[in-house]
């Protein structure tokens, strides 16, 4: 009898643990393009589209190695729409004496994954996730009894433990971290690495006339299309970052620039999250860059550092904390997400950039996220919930496990500080020196307050003002604190009036905000500015 090997869309990897011990003469391989999974979040075209054409790719690479691939496309006649019951129809199909799959990413999908036995009639067997450096069981050993969880630490371990850029038991060049030689400003004559984009083959551009056709009304433009949907072309894009990026990765990770999208980032982490590159093999690809001259130990070391050690640790806060992590909101927000995140229309040029970049690529860089669009959300007061949902819509690489705490944790702080030590806030004053943006906003980010100050001056110090109570006590909140204390009250008055007036608008602009939103853009709108070089 067959046994039945489940493919889902981010287990694109020949070496999954689903298909250890495969019989090609016997077993048949499940791949599901299901409904539920395309609309749970209304995801980006791009991301849709990458999904399904990766999936398709990889079962024409199964197929091409000699196994049976039933391959149900959104399509299909008959495809009923979610796991559950497609393999409820696969059991009838096939008659397996068992299923096999290996434990899915998100939450979600595992608590599906938990009834199939009983939907299925046969034992149904999940495997764990050998792609990662550090197992769910090994983060939980790590995370034991300990009191407040830091990733520095745990990166540190996972050096130790993967030999990655040590030398016997001491870091590589003698210190674990290079952030100090990282993050600086790029200068205004750099020229940037043009970056290698893929265009979409016959398989992929089926796949988004299909997106266009089913998904009309998504977020997120399609003509850019660039990602790598297969492993041959991922390899090409990690080869691409190793030459052109990684050498200016650390020095510029920080760096933001209008219409210059990607600077020297990877833009690996799509292909890494639906599997078509692991992380070892791109963390080795580095250190191997680094061996041979190619590349400085400040970028290598930065690089490795968010593959191994922060890429991990989100992930092993999210399987430890969940499901209640979802339901976090310890700084007590609640304000809708504002309109222009879908729109991308405001005068704040730093946000109308990001999320112009993100519409045409499904992509922003991590300061862009964390920095602006993030920070704007903590600043403004954002509901956890709703912004944690536009960013798992809206980039290529958004899948909850790694997105969830990035955003729950890291960016609006909503978990109190179980993941980062303190809130990522700050005033227009940090994006005007990581940026070029300010010079050319209608906000000026030198004032403080009054008629044209920078938004985020005074949402900043009204944040403070507002969340006293919770963060003072906070030895890393020290500073501005004591900043506060030395204002007089009606100083403090003022700014939060000031914000107050500003809050008030962007909520009467939700009020504008088309029915049918969230999804809805006119993308002409809020292309980045002319002369992108991306
Ligand atoms: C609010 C918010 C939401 C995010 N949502 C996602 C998401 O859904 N999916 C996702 O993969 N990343 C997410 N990140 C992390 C990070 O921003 C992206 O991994 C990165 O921007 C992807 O671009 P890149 O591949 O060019 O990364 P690079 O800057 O080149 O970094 C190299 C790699 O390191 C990993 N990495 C870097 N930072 C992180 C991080 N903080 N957490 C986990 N991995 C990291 C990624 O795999 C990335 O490809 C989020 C960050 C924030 C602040
Ligand atoms: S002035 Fe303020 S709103 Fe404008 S780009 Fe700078 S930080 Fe953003």
């Amino acid at each position: 009898m067959t046994v039945l090997r489940i493919i889902l869309g981010d287990q694109l990897s020949l070496d999954l643990s689903a298909l250890h011990d495969l019989d090609a003469g016997r077993d048949t391989v499940l791949m599901m393009e299901v409904m539920q999974e395309c609309s749970h979040v209304r995801h980006h075209k791009q991301k849709i589209v990458l999904v399904l054409s990766a999936m398709r790719h990889f079962a024409q690479t199964l197929r091409q190695r000699g196994l049976t691939v039933d391959y149900v496309s959104l399509d299909t006649p008959e495809n009923t729409g979610s796991f559950t019951s497609e393999i409820r129809r696969a059991v009838q199909r096939h008659r397996p004496s068992r299923i096999v799959v290996t434990e899915p990413s998100e939450w979600r999908v595992q608590a599906m994954v938990e009834g199939w036995e009983a939907v299925a009639g046969v034992p149904v067997v999940v495997r764990a996730d050998r792609r990662f450096f550090a197992s769910r069981e090994r983060f939980a050993a790590w995370a034991a009894g300990r009191r407040s969880w830091r990733m520095e630490h745990f990166y540190r371990e996972m050096r130790r433990e993967h030999r990655l850029l040590m030398e016997g038991d001491q870091p590589a060049g003698g210190e674990w971290n290079y952030d100090h030689e990282n993050r600086k400003r790029l200068p205004a004559r750099a020229v940037l690495p043009a970056r290698r984009r893929f265009a979409p083959d016959e398989t992929t551009r089926a796949v988004i006339a299909l997106v266009e056709r089913r998904f009309p009304g998504n977020f997120g433009e399609l003509q850019d299309f660039g990602w790598p949907v297969t492993r041959s072309d991922a390899l090409v894009a990690l080869g691409d970052f190793i030459e052109n990026g990684l050498p200016s990765f650390g020095t510029y990770q920080d760096a933001m620039k209008a219409g210059a999208p990607f600077l020297y980032h990877s833009l690996l982490a799509p292909a890494l999250n639906l599997g078509l590159l692991s992380p070892l093999e791109v963390c080795a690809a580095a250190e191997a860059a680094w061996q041979s001259g190619k590349a400085p130990l400040n970028a290598v070391e930065g690089f490795v550092r968010q593959v191994l050690g922060w890429r991990e640790y989100v992930r092993g806060v999210y399987w430890s904390l969940m499901p209640g992590y979802a339901d976090q909101n310890a700084l007590k927000a609640t304000r809708d997400l504002p309109a222009f995140y879908w729109t991308g229309v405001t005068d704040m040029h730093c946000l109308r950039e990001a999320i112009g970049t993100t519409a045409r690529y499904a992509y922003s860089h991590h300061i862009q996220r964390l920095m602006v669009t993030g920070n704007f959300a903590l600043l403004a007061g954002v509901a956890p919930s709703q912004i944690e949902r536009w960013y798992l819509a809206v980039y290529a690489d958004a899948f909850e496990w790694v997105e969830m705490p990035n955003t729950i944790g890291m960016a609006v702080f909503a978990d109190g500080g179980r993941m980062a030590s303190k809130p990522y806030a700050a005033s227009g004053a940090y994006i005007d020196r990581m940026s070029d943006f300010c010079s050319s906003c209608a906000y000026d980010v030198k004032r403080k307050s009054g008629p044209g100050a920078c938004p985020f001056n005074y949402l900043y110090w009204a944040f403070l003002i507002r969340q006293r109570e919770r963060l003072s006590g906070n030895p890393r909140m020290a500073m501005p604190y004591r900043t506060l204390a030395g204002w007089p009250k009606e100083r403090l008055m003022e700014i939060l009036a000031e914000a107050d007036t500003f809050l008030d608008r962007l909520d009467q602009d939700q009020a504008a905000k088309p029915a049918h939103a969230p999804g809805a853009l006119e993308a002409a709108r809020i292309r980045p500015a002319a002369g992108d070089s991306a």
